[in-house]
């Protein structure tokens, strides 16, 4: 039987490249079906996606009155009833941002596997993501490309032999700016990365790398590691996704092209090693750098791993708190430096707070941004 596909946030580019891996397995013998998908606005893909794909079902989370004739469910329930109608093997999440908890929720719910893009899911709920998978005895498999790469170096070498985590980052467009020039930077410049071309929020968390800091929070979340045992560095071909160091001293590192239709390829293959028709690295001539990161210019990283030490609230409030600066300086409302300001000062209040259910989750959330919005108000530009 050919692997069943639900896609959400199918306009995204995580959802694009997911179609195209489903697109390129057609004429394999693993064919993969695309069973059903959600956009949130983007009618003019709902559309597309209904007339290469006839027998998928569309979800349009947006406002229903915007919908197009296409859709099978609109508004805001309509992710849910997507999920309950259509049974597929798979979820890929691909929603950005907080939103995306819901999502994997409602997969694991409806007794789906989760191929899970969207970190946040994992930063802000991954215990009780986790505990609902056990329970109805499913996978979560990780599609971020460093978690992904770790998923695959700890399933073949076997955590019990593993020391210490490596996830590196390309250090994003401001690099090597003069540090005395970020504040001028805007929105625009930092959705311009290098390497990978991905939806804003990405970007941005890219060029600040708090993406590198809800990393952190995420590897040690998936792989049960503490966090100082998990180092970032800065490699700017971004060809090296992710190294473990074993305790007898040996690096293992995963290489591929920067490519995420790779590291979905892998996890809708999951547990086959099936052949990919996305190319693989090849080395020679290639000057492969590593560079520890400095503080001074991404604060976000020793900030989430303050927000790791003071626990999984702290965490949320992290996440949240970056959303909304984030938010706020795609807007050109606060500096591009003023994003860890904004973090910072949220975490410097108390998170000494219980998360032991979903419910506690969206309240530490709300409450986060609450007092984000509120520091963003009154900081000064
Ligand atoms: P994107 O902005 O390109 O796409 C996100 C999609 O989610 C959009 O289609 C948007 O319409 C939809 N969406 C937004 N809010 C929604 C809501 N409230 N309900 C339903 N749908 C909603 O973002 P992306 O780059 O594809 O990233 C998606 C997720 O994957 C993020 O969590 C990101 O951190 C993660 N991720 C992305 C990449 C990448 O290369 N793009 C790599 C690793 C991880
Ligand atoms: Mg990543």
């Amino acid at each position: 039987m050919p692997k069943r596909i639900i896609i959400l946030g199918a306009a995204g580019s995580i959802g694009r490249q997911s179609i195209e891996v489903i697109r390129q397995s057609a004429a394999t013998e693993e064919p993969l079906v695309l069973a059903g998908f959600s956009v949130h606005h983007n009618a003019k893909v709902l559309l597309s996606l209904k007339n290469e794909f006839p027998h998928a079902r569309a979800a349009y989370t947006g406002d229903a009155a915007s919908a197009p004739t296409g859709a099978d469910w609109a508004g805001p329930e309509a992710l849910a009833q997507l999920l309950s109608a259509v049974q597929a093997d798979i979820v890929v999440n691909g929603i950005a941002g907080a939103a995306g908890l819901s999502a994997s929720i409602l997969a694991l719910q409806n007794r789906m596997h989760l191929a899970l893009a969207n970190k946040e899911s994992i930063v802000m709920g991954y215990r009780l993501l986790k505990q609902l998978a056990d329970d109805n005895d499913l996978s979560i498999i990780p599609v971020d490309s460093e978690h992904a790469a770790l998923f695959q170096l700890t399933q073949k070498i076997g955590m019990h032999a593993i020391a210490e985590l490596t996830i590196t980052a390309s250090g994003g467009p401001f690099r090597t700016l003069p540090l005395e020039r970020l504040a001028e930077m805007t929105a625009d410049d930092a959705c311009k990365h290098p390497v990978w071309k991905m939806g804003r929020k990405i970007s941005i968390d890219s060029a600040t790398m708090a993406n590198k800091g809800l990393e952190l929070i995420e590897a040690s979340k998936l792989f049960d590691m503490p966090q100082e045992h998990i180092r970032v560095l800065i490699h700017p071909q971004s060809y090296v996704h992710a190294m473990v160091r074993t305790f007898d001293g040996a690096l293992y590192a995963q290489i591929s092209e920067p490519d995420m239709r790779l590291p979905i390829h892998a996890a809708l293959h999951w547990p086959h090693t099936y052949p990919s028709p996305f190319g693989h690295a090849e080395l020679a001539g290639k000057t492969l750098e590593f560079f520890e990161p400095e503080r001074n210019r991404y604060p976000l990283v020793w900030l989430a791993r303050n927000a790791m030490d003071a626990g999984d609230a702290a965490c949320i409030a992290y996440n949240a708190a970056n959303e909304i600066a984030v938010a706020r300086f795609d807007a050109a409302r606060i500096r591009f430096t003023q994003i860890a300001q904004v973090v910072s000062e949220t975490l410097a209040h108390s998170w000494n707070l219980p998360v032991s259910s979903f419910e506690d989750i969206f309240d530490i959330d709300m409450k986060a941004r609450q007092i984000s919005e509120e520091l963003v108000e009154h900081i000064a530009w």
